[in-house]
Order: structure tokens, then sequence, then C-alpha cells
């Protein structure tokens, strides 16, 4: 009942000239069987170009993060009402490099994930524990806080509105990968979490998406658990034959 999701997310990366010879290698790779959704969140500026090349695609795209207000004196802001405006169906929230680098704190996460589904933008909230604390035994209660404070007061239409990214900060870019048990335990905790926070119905529906070094050849077994609903890919996302791999789960 919860159809997959991979999200390509690009980071601070491409140019014109990658971006298009990416965006029609992922097109290309699709291919006709569709195991998953497929999702772009690109650099703003790359957002017109994923617009024009992917409409009419079976891609979607999006930002990777947004603004809390929809106009006004906010320099080197985007409001989730221009990214709707360029066609955008998803936006990151709280990675956890705007986390680490930016401050985003998870009042940040709660007031940018309400404005984004004012706007009608399904969120992409992400959450993860660093390596000190998991190795501190503090992972649930990282998990558990980063989803009461930041989905606090929100409401869903249904569980569509909503995608929540387990991105073990160890785990990205480092090629350190949560082994598929240590992800399922995670997953299904943030599940049990997000039934406290919205209510059991949503959060049996809601998509969880793992990230972190997710490769064509640990997707599959990840894929295979019961509370994995997708992939949140970073630098694997850059090269479109290995992305075109983990759409269709390493096969
Ligand atoms: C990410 O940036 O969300 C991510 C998971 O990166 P990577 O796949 O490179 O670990």
């Amino acid at each position: 009942m919860r159809q997959p999701l991979v999200a390509g997310n690009w980071k601070m990366n491409g140019s014109r000239k990658s971006v298009e010879t990416l965006l029609n290698g992922i097109k290309s790779g699709m291919g006709e069987v569709r195991v998953a959704e497929v999702a772009v969140a690109a650099p703003f500026v790359y957002i017109p170009q994923a617009q024009s090349l992917l409409d009419g695609s079976a891609v979607s795209w999006g930002g990777q993060d947004l603004s809390t207000e929809a106009a006004g004196a906010f320099t080197g802001e985007i409001s989730p009402g221009m990214l709707k405006a360029a066609g955008c169906t998803y936006a990151l929230v709280g990675h956890s490099e705007r986390r680490q680098y930016f401050g985003e704190s998870d009042d940040g996460v709660n007031r940018k994930t309400r404005a984004a589904l004012e706007s009608v933008i399904i969120p992409v909230v992400c959450i993860g524990e660093t390596e000190s604390e998991r190795e501190a035994g503090e992972t649930f209660s990282v998990l558990d806080k980063q989803i009461r404070l930041g989905l606090e007061g929100v409401s869903l239409r249904g569980p569509q509105d909503l995608v929540v990214a387990y991105e073990p900060v160890w785990a990205i870019g480092t090629g350190k990968t949560a082994t598929r048990d240590q992800a399922q335990e995670a997953h299904a905790f943030i599940r049990e979490q997000l039934a406290k926070a919205l209510g059991s119905d949503l959060a049996a529906g809601i998509r969880i998406l793992y990230g972190g070094s997710v490769k064509p050849d640990n997707v599959k077994e990840l894929m295979a658990m019961p509370d994995i609903d997708g992939a949140l890919v970073g630098g694997a996302s850059l090269k479109p034959e290995i992305f075109a791999e983990i759409i269709h789960f390493g096969a």
C-alpha cells in the first residue's frame, strides 16, 4: 500500500550541462517497469531546467530546502509558493547538512514542514542520529525528539502528504551504510512515533525512506525490509547509470 519512493539529493552539485545529461539519463533509465516513484531534489537554480526536462515524465522534482515565509524581506530565501510555481512536488526539510552547517533546529524543521504543507508541497523530513549519539545509546531518544518537535501540531490530509527520511548522519557520504537490521529497527521505531504524533492510520501509510550511502549493491536488501519504503540517495544520484540501478532496486 505504500508506493516506494527513490529520491536523489544532488546537494550543491551540477551545471546546466551535467543536469541535462543526468536528467535525460534518469528518464531513459526509468524503463517500462516502475517499482518506485522517482524524484530529484535539485539546487534552486536548476529547478526550472528540471521542470522543462521532466514535465510530462514519470520523474518528479523538488527543492532541497524552503523558507518558512510566503514573501517579503527575507534575502536569500525561496518560498514554498515559488517552489510550487516551479512545479515542485517535494522539498527536503531538515537535512543533516542543514542541521549541522546552518543551525537548522527542530523548531525550524517544524515551521518549514507546516509551510510546505500549506503550499501543497510534500515535505521530506530528514532525521537521524550522529555517530556519537548512536555510540552513547541515544539513537531512539534523538529520533523521538526530532519527530515529536519536528511534527508538533502538523496536520495532514492523508499519509501521502508527508515523507520521512531516516538518515543516520554517520552513514551520509561516508560509504558506511546501516545494516538492514539497524535500518529496519530505526524505521519501525519511527513509525511508532509517527503513530503517537499523527495517529496510527496515517503512520501506517507514511513513507519512510532510508538514506546513507545507498548503492546498487545494498538497495535490494534494504528495500526488502517491511518498514523501509524507499531511499534518499546523495552521491550515487549524480551518476545516471548508477541511480537507474538504484531505482530498480539493484536489479
Ligand atoms: C544524502 O545526502 O541525503 C545522502 C544520503 O547522501 P549519500 O547517499 O551520499 O550518503
